[in-house]
């Protein structure tokens, strides 16, 4: 017996609509690319989402900080992940790319600047 799910790809513009079969092992129809199955069976197997957020700033001309998870997490740890997020406060300047929180929600990934932000003068 299989499950049927059908998946948005997301790794591309393109958008692929992929059909994913599911029992012992995964098919995954409707890809352009290998890089479509190899999301379908994540997809099937062990969903993650790349989580963006924000954190609090200081000293920057702005209060709030664009973050992201450098690569997915569980779709299961996402609340976490933002919830950890909510007591974070770092301070300018920083760089983008910088990490801000390591091994969040414990997933072994961590959160990093999406972008860089200067002292406010
Ligand atoms: S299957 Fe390939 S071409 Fe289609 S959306 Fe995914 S990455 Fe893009």
């Amino acid at each position: 017996m299989s499950d049927r799910k059908e998946v948005l790809c997301i790794r591309c513009p393109k958008g692929c609509r992929l059909k994913l079969k599911i029992g012992d092992k995964v098919v995954v129809e409707g890809q352009e690319c290998k890089l479509g199955e190899e999301y379908g069976r994540k997809e099937a197997s062990s969903p993650q989402r790349v989580v963006p957020s924000t954190v609090k700033i200081i000293g920057a001309r702005y209060p709030r900080l664009p973050v992201r998870s450098e690569k997915g997490v569980p779709m299961n740890k996402v609340e976490e992940v933002i919830d950890e997020l909510k007591g974070v406060e770092v301070i300018a300047p920083m760089k983008k790319g910088a990490v801000i929180v390591e091994n969040v929600a414990d997933t072994s990934v961590d959160i990093i600047a999406e972008r860089g932000m200067e002292v406010q003068e």
